[in-house]
């Protein structure tokens, strides 16, 4: 059994109030670990620490190769430490071994190109229009950093925001979900283990109401970074209006998967499986909107029904297991009760819709992967961001009703194309009020491309040389003479 406990100015320690929080295994409901579940009081002294070790500014004064060098290690000890890493992340969540892998690998990949970038991220001379004078631009960390992450990629969604706070130069507070704080508890120990400055980087645990919210209320914090569900976000975005943090949001999403007749039969059926059903489609860019040209629509369901009736649910560590529970009782709830809205709102249900029979999956949080067919763009069930595995499917005859139904939603963060003919493809990613477009594929993303919402998906870009840039503040030095 793991005995958690939080990082606040450079040591372990306990919820102020005393308070713990057992942390589940969601296959099994077996208790891994306990946990502190703090307050705002343990919020407001990390934000002190990370205030004070700011303004003493020992880490932004590091030379900015050294700051990448302490970052690079970090990436080198994840590496070092895949299978350790892979396997906690997989207890805490349920999702399969192989992808807790991949994301492990794709987590040192963030730690080693935001360490790359630490030497880069300088300003430039521009060329005063007034005489005997020179203006220089640089850039400089904008301070302390709170930050504030999902369930679903517990490691993967802190290093997007971790990695370049720290090469920029800032302080931050970390608060993970309190469903799965497991990872992140061990990333600090590296950040021990590597030596950064105490008070640099602060890790609170509990919920958000009690730790999250003093971070965006708080006027010693200047920005934050929260990637969550939409009503979150706007409570946040609200609250943080109290000194005019800067923000970035990564919020929700209802993202369209078009298929095209033109299009490569069997790799369009296997993306639009992987699309929503991976990780029990519980993935901010989940493709839970399958718009099908109606020539080929009966031929695709079909295939799409038969072989989303043989995907193999069951404990993530078994190598055959292709999709495991969703995250808790609570959230299968809220999975259910939208199927229960497609089922009101007259949308057919092609397969699933309850849970699995299989008596060795009773104690974990299973649902059948679900498709509804004969789905309009009114329905909530196409219109509301489900999270988890339900899939949406709608028809359309011309590229103009492809495009109006995909852009028929208050989100915009990613989306797919099918088709062979890519000149029409390229058109229609023009169109799409998307952050991502992904054309014959969907789902791979990568550090050194940006990440980020249109619309209520939210704004600001993780990833990329961008994703350094939220970080810094720009400044303008005048000097004439
Ligand atoms: P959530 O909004 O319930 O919680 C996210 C985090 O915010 C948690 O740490 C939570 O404790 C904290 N929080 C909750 N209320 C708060 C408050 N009032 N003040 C401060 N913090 C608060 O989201 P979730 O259920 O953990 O995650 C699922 C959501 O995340 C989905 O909507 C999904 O689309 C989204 N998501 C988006 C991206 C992206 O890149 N756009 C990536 C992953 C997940």
């Amino acid at each position: 059994m793991i005995r958690g406990k939080m990082f606040i100015n450079g040591e372990w320690t306990d919820a102020k109030n005393g308070r713990v929080r057992e942390i589940i295994n969601p296959f099994n409901q077996e208790v891994i670990a306990t946990v502190p579940e703090g307050s705002a009081e343990d919020s407001h002294a990390a934000i002190a620490a990370a205030r004070a070790a700011f303004d003493e500014g020992v880490w932004s004064a590091a030379s900015a190769s050294e700051r990448g060098e302490r970052v690079r290690l970090i990436g080198q000890k994840i590496a070092n430490q895949n299978e350790e890493f892979a396997r906690l992340e997989s207890l805490d969540t349920g999702k399969t071994l192989e992808e807790s892998r991949t994301d492990m690998e794709d987590i040192a990949n963030v730690f080693f190109y935001f360490a790359g970038l630490a030497d880069k991220n300088g300003g430039e001379v521009i060329r005063s229009p007034l005489p005997n004078s020179t203006s220089i631009v640089v850039r400089e960390p904008v301070g302390v950093c709170g930050l504030i992450t999902p369930w679903n990629y517990p490691l993967l969604q802190a290093a997007w925001k971790l990695a370049p706070a720290l090469v920029a130069g800032n302080t931050l507070i970390l608060k993970p979900s309190e469903l799965t704080p497991l990872t992140t508890m061990k990333l600090f120990e590296l950040f021990e283990e590597v030596g950064l400055p105490t008070g640099v980087a602060n890790l609170v645990l509990g919920t958000g109401k009690e730790v999250g919210a003093p971070l965006a209320e708080s006027t010693d914090v200047d920005l934050i970074s929260f990637t969550g569900g939409i009503e979150t976000g706007k409570t946040i975005m609200q609250a943080a209006s109290s000194n005019v943090k800067k923000m970035a949001l990564e919020l929700g999403g209802k993202n369209p998967n078009i298929v095209f007749a033109d299009a490569d039969f069997e790799t369009a059926i296997d993306q639009a499986l992987n699309a929503v059903f991976f990780h029990a489609g519980q993935v901010c860019s989940a493709g839970s909107r399958l718009l099908v040209e109606e020539a080929i629509h009966d031929d695709f369901v079909e295939e799409l029904v038969k072989r989303t009736k043989r995907i193999k649910l069951g404990n993530g560590f078994d190598e055959k297991t292709e999709s495991g529970p969703l995250i808790s009782a609570a959230h299968r709830a809220k999975v259910e009760s939208y199927i229960q809205i497609g089922l009101d709102e007259g949308a057919t249900l092609a397969c699933g819709g309850k849970r699995p029979d299989a008596a060795e999956l009773q104690n974990g949080f299973f649902l059948e992967p679900t498709i509804f067919t004969n789905c309009r763009s009114s329905m909530r069930i196409v219109q509301e961001e489900v999270f988890g595995p339900v899939l949406t499917v709608e028809t359309f005859r011309t590229t103009e009703e492809a495009i109006a139904k995909a852009n028929d939603t208050i989100y915009g963060l990613a989306g797919a194309i099918f088709s062979n003919d890519i000149g029409k493809a390229e058109r229609i990613a023009s169109k799409l009020r998307l952050g991502t477009v992904w054309i014959n594929d969907f789902h791979p993303y990568f550090v050194q491309a940006p990440w980020g919402g249109y619309k209520q998906s939210g704004f600001g870009r993780e990833l990329g040389k961008i994703g350094l840039e939220e970080y810094t503040e720009t400044k303008h030095i005048f000097r004439n003479k």
